[in-house]
């Protein structure tokens, strides 16, 4: 079975939507799909759709962001309820503040003369698809690049949106603690994405590894994409210090030479896989 636990879709910053998405992994070979959007489940019906009608085993997904020491890290939530109480408001709040967030770079980009930003990033948005949530910094980007105020994307970044710059305005973000914990209180299976894309020492990853098992976290990704194997070889070795299950996904965005849907090293083979804990579902 090739299960394929992370990737993305319009309804947060993949170029393909739900049913294209879905198709996508059909063709790949892909048995078990979950969709994990950034901070919402607004593609997963259309997800649960179009999977039912290709006869691709589905479940529930969702990657939150949340705040670990003031180091943004990635949570994976599955097999949910999509109505489940605690996880819906816990992400209504957020997208509330992501409007705000928006607000506050047109506001800046404003006053340095590049006046509209938040219609034309809305624009922008809405060209790529439906969505119920505020625009981001890619799309202020483009905006910009459209308005000749840049020539391309990366220097939208490094002169405006990048880290550091006017328009890096601080999303608040839930704790670790309170992420895993509104999750596990929606029912869902929690693991922590890539954990070794924070650019932590190993011992602040151990550290943040053992804060998650403290707050009820089950898995570490211990795969994400085409990840280097001594990497993997780290992640497994937590696991079983841990006693946490194993997950892996390609964390696909778009389609690009370096990353595709079903497309990840296997998982070391003595590890308990998330994904069997969904088998009854293929
Ligand atoms: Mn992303
Ligand atoms: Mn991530
Ligand atoms: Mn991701």
């Amino acid at each position: 079975m090739l299960a394929d636990l992370h990737c993305h879709s319009t309804a947060s910053d993949g170029a393909l939507t739900p049913q294209a998405l879905v198709a996508r992994a059909v063709e790949r070979g892909v048995s078990l799909l979950a969709l994990t959007d950034h901070d919402t489940l607004d593609g997963l019906p259309a997800a649960r759709t179009a999977c039912a009608e290709h006869d691709l085993a589905w479940v529930s997904g969702v990657e939150l962001s949340c705040n670990w020491n003031g180091v943004t890290v990635h949570v994976l939530g599955y097999d949910f309820a999509l109505d489940a109480a605690p996880l819906t408001r816990l992400l209504d709040e957020l997208r509330e503040g992501r409007w705000q967030r928006a607000e506050e770079i047109a506001r800046r980009l404003e006053r340095k003369g590049m006046p509209d930003a938040f219609a034309g990033a809305q624009a922008i948005q809405q060209r790529q698809g439906e969505s119920r949530n505020a625009p981001a910094r890619p799309h202020f980007a483009d905006f910009l690049v459209q308005q000749g105020y840049v020539r391309d994307r990366s220097e939208a970044f490094r002169k405006w949106l990048g880290a550091g710059k006017i328009g890096d305005v601080k999303q608040h973000w839930p704790s670790l603690e309170q992420g895993v914990a509104t999750l596990r209180e929606a029912k869902a299976w929690v693991s922590l994405a890539h954990p070794m894309h924070y650019e932590l020492t190993r011992s602040k990853r151990y550290k943040l590894i053992s804060a998650f098992v403290e707050a009820g976290g089950q898995a570490l990704e211990v795969v994400n994409g085409r990840q280097e194997d001594t990497q993997i070889g780290q992640l497994a070795i937590q696991c079983r210090e841990f006693g946490l299950l194993a997950s892996a996904g390609s964390d696909f965005h778009a389609p690009c030479p370096w990353s595709e849907l079903g497309v990840m090293k296997p998982l070391p083979q003595d590890l308990n896989c998330l994904h069997e804990r969904f088998s009854s579902k293929v």
